[in-house]
């Protein structure tokens, strides 16, 4: 993986570029006619036009006198598409909401309680998605449930559909974190890139929070984490199989706690693992 510092010094390289090109050669946009190449004209032939980003009107580049400065816009969509490649796994990539499948919670349509908690998980998940976008400051949600519920599903298509939103989400698997934070234990400057991310990206998923190896210093990365999200204001999507009582055990109350003041909590049930149901389907025995 890529540290934030290296994807952060390869754009300098390319804002240099940019501002090198910008001096010599007229910005010009091959895909508009030649009479419409300006973006002002564009812009008052179509005056009700909104912008992603309202700093530069979706230019990329910021004029000052006849230098041009890339966009803070610029960096971000950068960082988001370096996250988008290199943090959610290409089988979590297909995850949609509106392909959740109710029939893996009521097998026969006898245990209507399963469906009602997926139900309700379902909706939570939706209405986290559509408030992301007016407000980047809500709850987060904690998932709990068994393995195979349909935790990491729910928690995967927001990650998708956030994304396909243009909203900045980072998908972090709990053991892989714990994993790359403990290797760079002794490289101070990866471990606070990865952190700093972890802290500071508008949406963080935690996947997996479970049973794992915690040790005090671990902890300790998370607590941090946890906390500064808290107190930002920033959404956190967890999926946990741990009971609150277990969570305290393994990554202590003062993180819990914080998770439950920042978050609502669906619970998900199923009579049988999601993913013994799907190989017998693919395995024919359905
Ligand atoms: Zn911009």
């Amino acid at each position: 993986m890529r540290s934030v510092k290296d994807i952060l010094k390869s754009n300098v390289l390319a804002s240099k570029t940019l501002n090198a090109d910008l001096k010599t050669t007229p910005y010009t946009d091959p895909g508009l006619p030649i009479a419409n190449q300006n973006y002002e004209t564009t812009d008052q032939l179509n005056p009700a036009a909104t912008f992603k980003c309202p700093i530069c009107q979706d230019r990329g580049i910021l004029l000052e006198g006849d230098v041009a400065h890339p966009c803070s816009c610029m960096l971000m969509k950068k960082m988001e598409n370096q996250f988008r490649h290199a943090r959610i796994s290409r089988v979590l990539k297909n995850c949609r909401l509106e392909k959740f499948r109710f029939d893996y919670y009521a097998p026969e349509m006898l245990d209507k309680p399963h469906c009602e908690g997926a139900a309700r998980a379902l909706n939570a998940a939706k209405s986290f998605v559509e408030e992301c976008q007016q407000n980047p400051h809500g709850l987060g949600i904690l998932f709990t449930g068994p393995v195979g519920s349909g935790k990491t599903y729910l928690a995967a298509s927001i990650a998708n559909e956030l994304m396909e939103a243009q909203l900045q989400v980072l998908f972090l698997v709990v053991p892989d974190l714990l994993d790359e934070l403990r290797a760079s234990y002794k490289s101070e400057v990866n471990e606070m890139d990865l952190l700093d991310t972890a802290r500071t990206i508008p949406i963080l998923i935690l996947d997996d929070l479970g049973a794992h190896n915690y040790t005090e210093w671990t902890r300790n990365r998370l607590y941090s984490i946890i906390n500064y999200r808290m107190n930002e204001l920033l959404p956190t999507v967890i999926t946990s199989n741990l009971s609150l009582d277990e969570m305290e055990d393994y990554i202590g109350v003062r993180t819990t706690s914080r998770i439950i003041q920042s978050s609502r909590v669906f619970r998900l049930t199923v009579e049988e693992d999601i993913r013994h149901q799907m190989y017998d389907e693919r395995e024919g025995k359905k």
